[in-house]
């Protein structure tokens, strides 16, 4: 087996990876990136409709600090993320956004007034200065924050990002999986990964390992994410044993994915004035948010729309009830201009022309606010020389709600305080690389493949759907504990199932059904890992919804999920740290259904 060695080895090529990388070569480090595709396809390419940094620029945006973007962000949280870190990420996203732009990336900018908004209102023509980065109004925050590059915004970041690594001479090897990180218990030293092209198995040794792999998204049947995240990075960590995941129960569903193919429409449609209608073309959000409306935070809004439809209010269609997102009334020239993406992916995807046509949408998985559990400066808990960024990890900013905007922003910024920690670290650190920790992980893949040629009873895909399926069903957007107990008894029964796969095919280099092989059995794991979670927690607090604990109970429940998974155990070990709370303290988020659930919860006694 080829073995490489490298300062660092940065295993994911999105933007969270990149950015790392670049903080890190610049600091004199050799980096090799990892990558399943090549980097400019990573789903960071497919982010739409911004990135927040509270810049002030536009006239909705007057009186916008870093101080309102950390009480949007804790409050969308709903008081489960970390403040010291809200707070670093808040005053740090202007210095991102302004670099990104001396870096090259043509952000929006504001045009020369007066100006028409979608929502009729005219703009002074001295309430903004022409030529500085616009924003946009997003769900969940107080001022309009998400700059963005029309609705392609996470194009230009990372195909920007791209050339930076490249002019840094950061390799990237692409086209490759990390397998197994390779550690003795309290420290990292690298990763067996295999060649997607050929099969061939490489021992990749590095003074520091970072995980910036992205979400988990393909593990539930409905998601917007893109086909390569399947949660590989998360899958890694937990199977040392040690690493924990911090909030696994924690999972995004957005308002807007498409019907049928659960392709995204950016926040960005609602931010820009667009409704929700229901089969009578009844405009339903301010029934039951009348402040927020359709920009209540997406947890809010996914459950508030799915009860529309539980109502009777659903489109019915071949693929099952959805409502339709309404943007017509925006023009033309707006959807041409800013939302041309969507636009794109309607007429492509749909057959529709959204300037004239509704959009069929359903709440769809997202984004996963739980990942591989690190400190403020992204070192993972359990092992030295591990480190995580991006969606792959939980920081923990997000807590149990992510703000739109707040991710793509979240991956720049992290990046940077991540590539310097390792950069930090990397001063004076001198270990030498002992033989034990390769040979185990190199035997721990290595008798992972051949059992997997021979002609087993169960097949991957059949096993995946059934997951998938079990993860929509039964720990989606509404959750209760009987279903819960169910669906971790299905998943562990999968589970079992899963060590007896079989291929149907003999390709040992691009053959997609060996690699779905590989990954199955941690994917399940980490299925598990969520419903376990979610199954414990018993309180409701932003995505995790628990019909049979309607209320956010903070006296039990101001705590952090950490989940490992001890070699040979059955379900993954959960124990909890308390969340800190350094400036604001919880309280309510100003949503109508808060209040309803308190009342429910109260009635209940
Ligand atoms: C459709 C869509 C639109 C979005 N729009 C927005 C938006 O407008 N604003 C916003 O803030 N957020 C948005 N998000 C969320 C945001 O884009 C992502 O959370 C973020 O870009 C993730 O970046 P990342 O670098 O962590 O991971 P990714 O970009 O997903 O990159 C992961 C990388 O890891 C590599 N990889 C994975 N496993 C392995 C392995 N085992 N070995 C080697 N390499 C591996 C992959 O090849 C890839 O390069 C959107 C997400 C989606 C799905």
């Amino acid at each position: 087996m080829t073995t490489i060695m490298t300062d660092v080895l940065v295993i994911g090529a999105g933007l969270a990876g990149e950015r790392t990388a670049v903080e890190a070569a610049a600091h004199g480090n050799q980096v090799i990136i990892l990558s399943l595709v090549p980097p400019r396809r990573s789903h960071s390419v497919a982010a739409q409709g911004g990135m927040q940094a509270a810049l002030g620029n536009m006239a909705r945006s007057a009186g916008d600090s870093p101080d309102v973007h950390f009480e949007d962000t804790v409050k969308g949280a709903d008081w489960g993320c970390e403040q010291d870190v809200a707070r670093l990420f808040v005053n740090l996203a202007p210095v991102a956004i302004r670099q990104m732009a001396h870096w090259g990336v043509p952000w929006s900018r504001v045009v020369p007034g007066p100006k028409r908004l979608p929502s009729g209102e005219i703009v002074e023509e001295s309430a903004e200065k022409e030529g500085l980065i616009a924003a946009r109004n997003f769900g969940g925050t107080k001022k309009w924050r998400a700059c963005f590059c029309s609705d392609g915004t996470g194009h230009s970041l990372l195909y920007t990002m791209d050339n930076v690594a490249l002019q840094l001479g950061v390799q990237v090897h692409d086209r490759t999986e990390a397998l197994a990180l390779i550690h003795d218990g309290s420290r990292c030293y690298g990763a067996i990964v295999r060649d997607l092209r050929n099969g061939e198995l490489r021992t990749y040794l590095a003074r520091a390992t970072v995980i910036a792999t992205g979400g988990y998204g393909r593990i539930y049947g409905q998601s917007t994410n893109a086909v390569i995240n399947d949660g590989t990075g998360m899958a890694l960590a937990l199977e040392t044993g040690v690493v924990p995941l911090g909030n696994m129960e924690a999972v995004q569903f957005h308002p807007t994915g498409v019907v049928p193919g659960d392709i995204l429409v950016t926040e960005g449609c609602r931010g820009d004035g667009g409704y929700l209608l229901d089969k009578d073309e009844h405009r339903f959000m301010p029934d039951y948010e009348p402040e927020k409306k359709e920009l209540a935070s997406r947890d809010v809004v996914s459950r508030r729309m799915i009860h529309h439809v539980r109502q009777g209010h659903g489109v019915e269609s071949a693929y099952g009830p959805h409502l339709w997102l309404d943007i017509r009334h925006l023009g033309q020239e707006h959807i041409e201009t800013y939302l041309r993406d969507v636009a794109d992916i309607c007429r492509d995807f749909l057959g529709i022309d959204p300037v004239h046509q509704p959009i069929p949408v359903r709440p769809t998985q997202h984004y996963s606010m739980g990942g591989v559990r690190t400190d403020i400066g992204g070192r993972a808990y359990g092992l030295a020389g591990l480190y995580a960024a991006g969606e792959a990890a939980c920081w923990d900013l997000h807590g149990f709600n992510r703000l739109g905007g707040n991710s793509v922003a979240e991956t720049v910024v992290m990046g940077m305080v991540v590539g310097r920690s390792v950069a930090q670290d990397l001063v004076g650190s001198d270990f030498s690389f002992p033989d034990a920790p390769v040979r185990s992980a190199k035997a721990q893949v290595e008798q992972r493949l051949p059992a997997l040629t021979t002609y087993g009873l169960e097949y991957v895909w059949a096993l995946r759907q059934q997951m998938s399926a079990i993860l929509m069903e039964k720990v989606g957007v509404f959750r209760n504990g009987r279903e819960l107990v169910t669906a971790v008894e299905e998943l562990q029964e999968l589970q079992e199932r899963a060590e007896r796969l079989g291929l149907r095919s003999t390709g040992r280099g691009p053959n997609p059904e060996l690699s779905a092989a590989l990954r199955l059995p941690g994917m399940i794991r980490l299925a598990i890992t969520i419903a376990y979670g979610a199954l414990q927690r018993t309180e409701s607090r932003g995505s995790h919804y628990r019909e049979d604990y309607p209320a956010r109970d903070d006296a039990l429940w101001l705590r952090r999920t950490l989940a490992t998974w001890p070699a040979e155990a059955d379900l993954p070990r959960l124990s909890y740290e308390p969340v800190k709370i350094t400036e604001l303290p919880p309280g309510e988020r100003g949503y109508g259904e808060t209040r309803e659930a308190a009342k429910k919860e109260g009635a209940r006694g």
